[in-house]
């Protein structure tokens, strides 16, 4: 793809995480990989959301070197590359801190399966990564470490990672983790909910994935 076209794809992307309340401020970043060049794009660091321009994201080789754009990088850049390079098939790298997600991170509590919208989307509990400072590839490695198969993954103290075929993709997995977060903070208020069984997460997750939609 052309680097303008990726660029402006990215700008879209992250207009979609204020829209959907998943970010404030200068909070959370989206890259995306293009996998005919290899190269990444990723947002500037601590640049509001509504001044993002396609001429404002940062484009940067595999290894963090950068080839196009005049900004700093966003300061998770180094743990978004490390997950592409471990993990071909992602080409597309999310983070949010939204709210109901991050208060389950901020207590180190991964989100088991209640729900048959959760075990369509992501046919397991969301996993909750170790603590990692902010700013090196250490980000990155709890990420890879903890993720597994789910295309998301909480990261302690801090907020949300997803991941996805396409940046769109996991996008969308941001918007679901958070809506999951925010029904079962809900359901632990009224009571104790359900686990559901592994292998009803199972059927749910194969007819999503297989039968559903158009
Ligand atoms: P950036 O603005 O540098 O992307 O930082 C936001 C963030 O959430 C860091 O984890
Ligand atoms: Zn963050």
């Amino acid at each position: 793809m052309q680097l303008h076209l990726l660029r402006e794809e990215l700008v879209r992307l992250h207009q979609e995480l204020p829209r959907h309340n998943l970010v404030v401020w200068t909070g959370g970043n989206v890259s995306v990989r293009d996998p005919e060049s290899g190269l990444v794009a990723i947002k500037p660091s601590g640049v509001r959301y509504e001044d993002l321009t396609a001429e404002s994201m940062v484009v940067l080789d595999l290894d963090g070197r950068v080839v196009d754009g005049e900004l700093n990088p966003s300061s998770d850049t180094a743990s978004h590359l490390l997950i592409y390079r471990r993990r071909p098939e992602v080409n597309g790298v999310v983070h949010t801190h939204s709210r109901y997600a991050t208060a389950f991170a901020a207590v180190g509590r991964p989100i088991p399966v209640y729900l048959t919208a959760h075990a369509d989307e992501f046919g397991g509990p969301i996993p909750c990564a170790g603590f990692a400072l902010i700013g090196g590839e250490e980000i990155g490695e709890q990420v890879v470490a903890t993720i597994g198969d789910s295309p998301a993954v909480l990261l302690k103290n801090h907020g949300v990672f997803t991941v996805g075929p396409s940046a769109e993709a996991a996008v969308k997995t941001a918007v679901m983790v958070e809506d999951i977060a925010a029904t079962v903070w809900l359901a632990l208020q009224l009571g104790t909910p359900e686990e559901l069984p592994e292998d009803v997460v199972e059927q749910l997750h194969r007819r999503y994935t297989t039968v559903y939609g158009q």
